[in-house]
């Protein structure tokens, strides 16, 4: 994935999820935070579907192979090192997390 592609891919996965968001809180009475864990769980259950397809062998044919702790790791720094004020990197020890790549 180029560069361009992966800012392309990323400023619109943000905008969807971004109007996933406001819609959770404008129909329900979700917390902020309430809406955002609901975010993370979709992304869960979305991981997990994902990764099934690659394990069942008359699923995905594209070659990845799923590691569900690394992979879940990845995901959890995802959202940490993007969330993360600069001046609170520290708290997070950011520099310790594993390599993340596309495996
Ligand atoms: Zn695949």
């Amino acid at each position: 994935m180029s560069p361009t592609d992966s800012d392309a891919t990323f400023a619109a996965m943000r905008a969807a999820l971004m109007a996933s968001y406001a819609g959770a809180l404008a129909t329900s009475r979700l917390s902020p935070l309430e809406a955002l864990e609901c975010m993370a769980a979709a992304l869960g259950t979305i991981y997990r579907e994902v990764a099934d397809a690659h394990i069942d062998p008359q699923g995905c044919p594209c070659g990845w192979q799923p590691n569900e702790l690394l992979d879940i790791v990845a995901l959890e720094q995802s959202i940490a090192a993007n969330a993360v004020k600069d001046e609170d990197a520290t708290l997070f020890d950011l520099r310790s997390m594993l390599p993340v790549g596309h495996g």
